[in-house]
């Protein structure tokens, strides 16, 4: 599957954060897995989770509270979320 199949298929999930609160279906956006760390190699597109803006960028956000307080807050590291993006994705096959 090319790149851009494969993220607007993740993308259709709706956000994996909002799932562990019993909201399903929040539109999502792309978060690449360890963004911003290591500049240099852009970081792959198969290693993305689907998030929506406020837990992308808002205040209870993976880069408005910055990884590491994400993590602790949620008790999750952004590998059990592509874990379970990836779990998602397996169910909804055709
Ligand atoms: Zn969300
Ligand atoms: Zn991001």
């Amino acid at each position: 599957m090319n790149a851009k199949r494969y993220l607007s298929r993740v993308a259709s999930l709706g956000c994996v954060v909002c799932r562990l609160v019993g909201r399903h279906n929040s539109p999502a956006e792309i978060h690449h897995i360890r963004e911003g760390q290591g500049m240099a190699q852009r970081a792959s597109d198969f290693l993305v989770i689907p998030i929506c803006p406020e837990h992308h960028r808002g205040g209870t956000g993976i880069h408005g509270m910055g990884v590491k307080a994400f993590e602790r807050a949620w008790r999750l590291t952004e590998l059990d979320l592509l874990a379970e993006t990836i779990r998602l994705l397996e169910d909804s096959q055709p």
